[in-house]
């Protein structure tokens, strides 16, 4: 059955999921249990692309229309392109809310770039943005090239494949999804064996059905070996390059980047990781992150704190299912401490539409009693003045409901998901 809620929230974490590719419209499940939490802007990506051999054009990065006229000045090029710094795809096509339009601007006239970056500074709305957009703080002065051809590349870590698969489109530019829609037969993919690598023949071929031909063939599969080696090195789920196209001068250029990183890889890659680039996140979901808590955001005025993404779906439809709406969802995933728990309601507390708090979670690895001092705790210091329902099942469960139910706070226990749905549901009609 579609669930409405789960839906909407699928949506909210596609959107989180920012600029992404082309194969994750196929697996939503994946990108409900794994946001990823990493995101560096296409500066920083070109800047990992080129320590590594990988092509891509001159460049500065300015945060005000003098520093941007200053770049062009020190690119000294037959044309300059200015680009809006957001993680958001689809700039090309985007407005910004000072009138002008496209977030990617090229001119020939070093003097009008300081006009054109102030007009950037502003609020850019693209159809990966939210409506109003997203303030674009830095702006990507760089060398502009001309491009004959626009091909699409990406380097995905991917479920059905158990591991990476290249693909690739000859038919590159700003729709990719579009094509892929349209045209199938022009989605090209390699699936690589992680052990062996990316094979010769293999780039050789993906070159060749993106379309480039002669002395350009090598060139491009040089560029798709090296995109490899560097997808591995930074332990990366995804490197999309759109357009990796190709000039009338003979060159194959990344023109564009994104790049997503397996979190899990944090231990490893530590100056990728003091990169990234929160800026654009709700303060709330930063802050959830410091705690290694999740938070989604949604419109309705039941607060759900669950533990695991699936669990979190759930609650939202057995709550929308009962007349009621979540408000949110704090997932704390395992192995959690009970000082977690605390800030978590501290944070479900600070949204003003949270009218309730329905608290779900399954103990597996996760022990109930540290769940139930954590509640008490928060209960007293942050002097709760919504309903709170909880339903706890497993590890340790008798000793949580005991410690709850001798705590003296007025806390409406469940049995089920369901009891636990309809009491929360219950408690804020009666408001
Ligand atoms: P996106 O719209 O967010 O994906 O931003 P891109 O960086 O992909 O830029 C959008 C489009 O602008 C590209 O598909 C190109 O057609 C064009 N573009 C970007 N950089 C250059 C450049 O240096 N020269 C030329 N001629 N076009 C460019
Ligand atoms: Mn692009």
């Amino acid at each position: 059955m579609a669930s409405p809620v789960a839906a909407q929230a699928g949506k909210l974490l596609q959107r989180l999921a920012l600029r992404r590719p082309l194969l994750a419209a196929t697996s939503q499940t994946f990108q409900v249990t794994s946001r990823r939490w990493l995101n560096l802007q296409e500066y920083q990506s070109k800047k990992l692309m080129s320590d590594n051999g990988v092509k891509v054009q001159r460049f500065f990065v300015a945060d005000t229309a003098s520093e941007a006229l200053e770049a062009a000045e020190k690119l000294n090029a037959k044309e300059i392109v200015l680009k809006a710094q957001i993680l958001a795809g689809g700039r090309g096509k985007g407005v910004f809310n000072s009138g002008l339009k496209g977030g990617v601007h090229l001119t020939k006239d070093p003097k009008v770039v300081g006009q054109l970056a102030k007009q950037m500074i502003y609020n850019l709305a693209t159809k990966q943005t939210p409506k109003n957009g997203v303030k674009v703080k830095k702006v990507m002065v760089a060398e502009a090239l001309d491009i004959s051809r626009e091909t699409y590349l990406a380097i995905l870590m991917d479920r059905s494949c158990n591991g990476p698969v290249l693909v690739g489109s000859p038919q590159g530019g700003v729709d990719i999804e579009e094509v892929a829609a349209s045209s199938p037969e022009l989605i090209f993919k390699e699936k690589i064996d992680i052990f062996e690598g990316i094979k010769d023949s293999q780039a050789q071929r993906m070159a060749e059905n993106l379309g480039f031909l002669g002395p350009l063939k090598n060139q491009a599969a040089d560029q798709i070996k090296k995109l490899y080696n560097l997808f591995l090195k930074i332990d990366a789920t995804q490197v999309e390059v759109n357009p990796f196209g190709e000039t009338p001068e003979g060159q194959v250029v990344c023109f564009d980047a994104k790049i997503n990183f397996d979190d899990n890889a944090e231990f490893r890659q530590k100056d990728i990781f003091a990169m990234d680039d929160k800026s654009e996140n709700e303060p709330i979901e930063n802050e959830a992150a410091r705690y290694d808590l999740k938070y989604i955001g949604l419109d309705g005025n039941i607060a759900c704190f669950v533990n695991g993404a699936g669990l979190a779906m759930a609650t939202c439809d057995i709550i929308s299912l009962n007349g009621g709406k979540p408000a949110n969802f704090l997932d704390l995933g395992g192995g959690v401490k009970e000082a977690q728990v605390y800030q978590a309601f501290k944070l479900l507390t600070a949204d003003p539409k949270v009218e309730a708090i329905l608290v779900n979670i399954f103990g597996g690895i996760v022990n109930c009693a540290i769940i139930a001092n954590g509640i008490i705790k928060a209960c007293r210091e942050l002097e709760l003045k919504v309903p709170l329902v909880v339903r706890l099942e497993g590890t340790n469960v008798h000793e949580a409901q005991n410690l709850l139910n001798t705590s003296g706070l007025p806390i409406t226990s469940a049995v089920d998901l369901e009891d636990a749905a309809r009491k929360a549901v219950a408690s804020v009609a009666k408001k």
